[in-house]
């Protein structure tokens, strides 16, 4: 279960194709780790599924809204490493919308299943009362937390970064719960700048973070979150086109597509040191895409090339 043998290449951006710089920029391409469970989920549920092995339990069971990667990435996880999984998902109306939400057809397809909760009831997702009421329905369960972010799955993200990846003065990564943003950081070299590119308003995840570290070599800045999280505009996936045409590398609106945007916008603005190199994290996520291009089409946007 889960190789130890990853050979994840870095790739040269083209950055001449949009601006005149000295710096370079490089993007690891962890979106090619596997099919299903692609980028920093499967960094991130690697340890805590050995953990539900070595404790017996072959139930895993998480949290997540209706596009949600996490929730697709564990549902395959599950499928492929002989897990029954359950997905506790916010919105009760989504009941009737399996069929046509592609995250949540592709996770029942891999097994999963659901418990439809409301938002209000969502909100308890970390009690123990909670927890407890859903154990008498479901049984032992290993408990993944919403966003998979624990000790555990900070240990996985450690292994992004490799001996060859030291010499970057740069590493960036989007930032959700700020899980693969602390493994980063601890694997990282003290002359390294690791910058986190917040998907939403705000930059709290810098207390999640303390509690895995004490390094302090990072910034998460949220200036290029496009008003909050999913939430994307025309610039946005014009951005997203422009780079798949430019460099054939496909990004998600909700992550990828931020941050390279962001990345890009420092780098231009003269906000990134002289002659820097930069490495970004291709944390994945593309299997948003349909659903989010499905919501484009209602809204009369563009939609997104991948
Ligand atoms: C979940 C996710 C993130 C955020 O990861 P955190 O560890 O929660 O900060 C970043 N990029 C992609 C593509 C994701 O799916």
């Amino acid at each position: 279960m889960f190789s130890n043998k990853l050979d994840i290449k870095n790739y040269k951006i083209p950055l001449e194709e949009f601006f005149d710089t000295n710096c370079s920029l490089f993007i690891k391409r962890e979106d090619k780790l596997h099919p299903d469970v692609s980028g920093n989920k499967y960094r991130k549920l690697k340890y805590n599924l050995l953990e539900a092995k070595e404790l017996g339990t072959n139930i895993l069971l998480t949290f997540g809204g209706a596009f949600s990667n996490h929730i697709s990435a564990v549902a395959a996880a599950g499928k492929e490493f002989n897990f029954k999984t359950i997905g506790v998902i916010r919105g009760e109306e989504l009941i009737h919308k399996i069929e046509s939400n592609a995250t949540l057809s592709f996770a029942k397809k891999c097994g999963m299943k659901f418990h439809f909760i409301s938002r209000e009831e969502y909100r308890q997702k970390t009690e123990d009362e909670f927890i407890d009421k859903l154990k008498n329905i479901f049984g032992d369960f290993y408990l993944v937390p919403e966003g998979g972010t624990n000790s555990l799955a900070v240990k996985g993200c450690e292994e992004i970064l490799t001996e060859k990846d030291k010499d970057f003065d740069y590493l960036c990564s989007a930032v959700g719960t700020g899980g693969t943003l602390a493994g980063l950081i601890k694997s990282s070299q003290s002359h390294q700048t690791v910058l986190g590119f917040s998907a939403l308003k705000g930059t709290f995840q810098s207390l999640e973070i303390e509690k895995y570290t004490p390094k302090t070599n990072y910034k998460i800045i949220d200036d290029y979150c496009f008003g909050g999280y999913a939430k994307i505009d025309a610039q946005l996936i014009r951005f997203i086109n422009n780079f798949k045409e430019k460099t054939d590398i496909s990004l998600d609106p909700v992550y990828t597509g931020k941050m390279l945007f962001g990345i890009l916008d420092l780098i231009d603005k003269g906000s990134i040191k002289q002659n820097s190199r930069i490495l970004a994290i291709h944390t994945g996520g593309l299997q948003g895409i349909t659903g989010m291009n499905q919501l484009l089409k209602k809204k009369n946007l563009p939609q997104i090339i991948y």
